[in-house]
């Protein structure tokens, strides 16, 4: 708990706010002109909530939230060939809890649960393996989803179904890869962004140097930063350094964790099992070139995708869903018409409303409202 607890010292906090206040000012950043960083990654987003950060940054810095919440940017098709593969009467489908919740076009994995199905909540994708193994009669499929940060797990996993010989142990493939997704957000000439809070898990596996193109060739600077409250404020902070200082740089404000190279064993499974898709649907932001990944063909045998023929057309989102404005940067979630209203945790019409981390939930769990919205309410 020490350890926690260090990362959530109110008097490192107040010294960093302080710094961070004192680098705004210095910089001439103001609600009107603030600088704008987008937190990639949707852990980031939720201890931004959980812990009021947004609240007590200065009204010059803007926080974007970005696409890191796998489970937020998921298309509905791909939920709804899940839900079509688990509706075979020889499957028990299996995957990670919140996923079961995400929206298709006609139902989630949970409402198909409710309707009979037998789809499975797991912890790992080696629960599903050994499910396969006990249930030699059925076909069990892992819904496999996630950035390099659950990548590894699955690839590791597949390896010892190929190895062990499992004949009815399948994965349906959805993983996504965080470095053409930079890319995409960064072509986006409407976006405008000054800096990037850099996903601390995702970097646990990929290392820091695939990041150095978006401060050479885009002058944006980029921090991987850490997940308590502490890690974001300083990483808030060594952005703001570069600012002043005239630098654009990656630096890594987690090290305690993420190695330069990052994780060489998980990359090397990662490359043995998975290719890149030449294009990948992403919710909101429509399709993105190689950012997601499929099996290898030697592992044609493991692959739901081809064994189960999946339909993969692609769905339109509901029209007052405006998960993709969010996702942008370009809304803030309570903006959304339909926020709090017809779309709750409990009943959420887009993705950004399922997932802990999607921003749309974490706004709505944690009470935070836009602080201007707060003070045009409180003029009425
Ligand atoms: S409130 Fe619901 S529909 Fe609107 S952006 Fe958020 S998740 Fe999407």
């Amino acid at each position: 708990m020490k350890y926690i607890q260090e990362f959530r010292d109110p008097e490192k906090a107040k010294f960093l706010l302080q710094g961070i206040e004192h680098l705004t000012q210095q910089l001439n950043a103001t609600a009107e002109k603030p600088i704008r960083l987008m937190e990639v990654c949707g852990g980031h987003t939720h201890t931004i909530f959980k812990f009021g950060l947004e609240e007590l940054l200065p009204r010059g810095i803007d926080l974007i939230h970005g696409p890191g919440c796998p489970v937020c940017v998921l298309p509905m098709n791909r939920v709804d060939d899940c839900v079509s593969i688990a509706e075979r009467e020889d499957v028990i489908l299996t995957t990670f809890g919140d996923a079961m919740r995400v929206p298709g076009s006609h139902k989630s994995l949970l409402q198909a649960k409710a309707a009979g199905q037998d789809i499975r909540m797991v912890y790992s994708p080696m629960d599903a393996l050994q499910l396969a193994r006990n249930n030699p009669e059925h076909n069990v499929v892992f819904f496999g989803l996630g950035f390099e940060t659950t990548m590894p797990s699955t690839a590791f996993t597949v390896l010892q179904a190929k190895a062990e010989q499992i004949p009815n142990f399948f994965l349906f493939c959805n993983h996504i890869t965080i470095i053409p997704t930079l890319r995409a957000i960064l072509a986006d000439s409407d976006l405008r962004l000054d800096g990037f809070i850099g996903p601390g898990h995702v970097s646990m596996i990929i290392g820091t140097e695939g990041y150095d193109f978006i401060a050479s060739e885009h002058r944006k600077p980029f921090v991987v930063a850490g997940f308590e409250p502490l890690d974001i404020l300083q990483s808030v902070w060594m952005l703001l350094k570069q600012f002043e200082e005239q630098r654009c740089e990656v630096e890594n404000q987690y090290r305690r964790v993420v190695p330069t190279q990052g994780n060489l064993a998980a990359q090397q499974a990662m490359d043995q099992v998975f290719q890149l898709r030449e294009q990948f649907e992403w919710r909101g932001l429509g399709s993105i070139p190689e950012s997601g990944v499929e099996m290898r063909p030697e592992f044609v045998d493991f692959d739901a995708e081809k064994v189960f023929a999946v339909r993969d057309v692609p769905v339109v989102d509901p029209a007052e869903c405006q998960c993709g404005e969010v996702l942008k940067g370009r809304l803030k979630p309570w903006q959304c018409q339909v926020f709090g209203k017809s779309c709750t945790p409990d009943n959420p019409i887009g993705a950004l409303m399922v997932s802990s981390e999607g921003a749309c939930a974490a706004y709505y769990n944690y009470g935070s409202r836009w602080r201007e919205q707060a003070e045009v309410e409180a003029t009425l």
